[in-house]
């Protein structure tokens, strides 16, 4: 992961045009405004808020970060994407995507934070630069997290979002959130590719078979210390480093670490589900660092089933069957 002085919601550039249809989009002012004058002209009852999903409805909020890689890497709005389509089928379910970053609307010609975009949302993910810059610490979005939690909602974390600093700053937010997090000089991110050969019976691993994939896959996480929140810990992803990965060099820093030199032959988690102790779901997810690797089915459906998942949804007996083609891993990259 590289560091970067661009902050997540710091709002100092407007949206990019949207190079696809705007009904992938969650509906835009003029949308909305459309859609509520043919609502009267067929003489239905305009809603108070027509883009909000039907009561029976499930909703999932894709929170996709700003560019900040080169091509092909961290393409978060691109992956985003790729998961609103994948997630097309299911029954029920509506998928928006934030691209850029939190929600976000314009007021008086400011864009400031459109906290009420995720308050009817079942799950919400997070698929962003992290650290400092992560979208869940600016400003008053801890809090927000902390009140969408409490009424149960489902939380996701991948890749860079997996990252926050430790502490009040962040950690420990994480650690309710998701029972851990990637800690800066503790856990690690090399370049390599896990042999995922073996996964457990859970409704998140439903029609995935073993996969591999080269990838900045993370691992040690920090996980939380409170013995309780750690048995509502399911690993999903799991595979044995060898010597040569744990040597590095990692991506950044390149390290290497003695503590994760010292842990050689142990296995590591790279996705896990979380059962919070407020009764919602969570799950995080390390990979998805290069943007070709959502072409492999298994990486896919893995995470297409977490997200319905932690939005409260019935995982199909096969997993999610979806309809990515390989001309779809080339759509909505950013421009950089
Ligand atoms: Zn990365």
């Amino acid at each position: 992961m590289v560091r970067t002085s661009s902050r997540p919601g710091v709002l100092d550039r407007v949206r990019p045009a949207m190079p696809s249809p705007a009904s992938s989009f969650r509906p835009r002012p003029w949308l909305l405004l459309t859609a509520v004058a043919a609502l009267f002209l067929f003489g239905a009852c305009a809603r108070d808020t027509p883009a909000a999903a039907q009561p029976d409805t499930t909703r999932i909020a894709l929170i996709a970060g700003r560019p900040s890689h080169p091509p092909g890497m961290h393409e978060f709005r691109a992956g985003a994407l790729l998961m609103q389509k994948g997630l097309a089928g299911v029954a029920g379910l509506q998928v928006d995507v934030y691209p850029m970053g939190w929600p976000s609307k314009i007021v008086d010609g400011q864009e400031v934070d459109d906290h009420a975009a995720l308050e009817d949302a079942d799950a919400v993910l997070i698929y962003a630069d992290g650290g400092s810059g992560h979208p869940a610490l600016q400003r008053d979005h801890q809090a927000v997290l902390d009140r969408l939690a409490a009424r149960g909602v489902g939380l996701g974390f991948a890749h860079y979002a997996v990252e926050v600093p430790p502490g009040a700053d962040g950690g420990d937010a994480m650690l309710r959130w998701n029972g851990g997090f990637y800690e800066h000089l503790y856990s690690v991110n090399p370049m390599w590719r896990p042999e995922f050969t073996s996964l457990p019976t859970h409704p998140i691993t439903r029609g995935v078979g073993p996969f591999a994939t080269h990838d900045e896959w993370y691992f040690n996480m920090r996980w939380t210390g409170d013995a309780a929140a750690r048995a509502r810990i399911t690993p999903l992803l799991v595979a044995r480093p060898d010597d040569a990965v744990r040597r590095g060099p990692y991506v950044s820093p390149p390290g290497p670490y003695d503590h994760i030199i010292a842990d050689s032959g142990r296995d590591e988690t790279m996705m896990w589900a979380y059962e919070r102790a407020d009764g919602g779901r969570s799950f995080g997810f390390t990979g998805g660092h290069t943007h070709a690797n959502w072409g492999d089915v298994n990486q896919r459906r893995i995470v297409l089933n977490a997200l319905l998942w932690i939005a409260g949804m019935d995982v199909p007996a096969g997993g999610v069957v979806d309809t990515i083609t390989a001309a779809d891993l080339t759509m909505n990259l950013d421009d950089k």
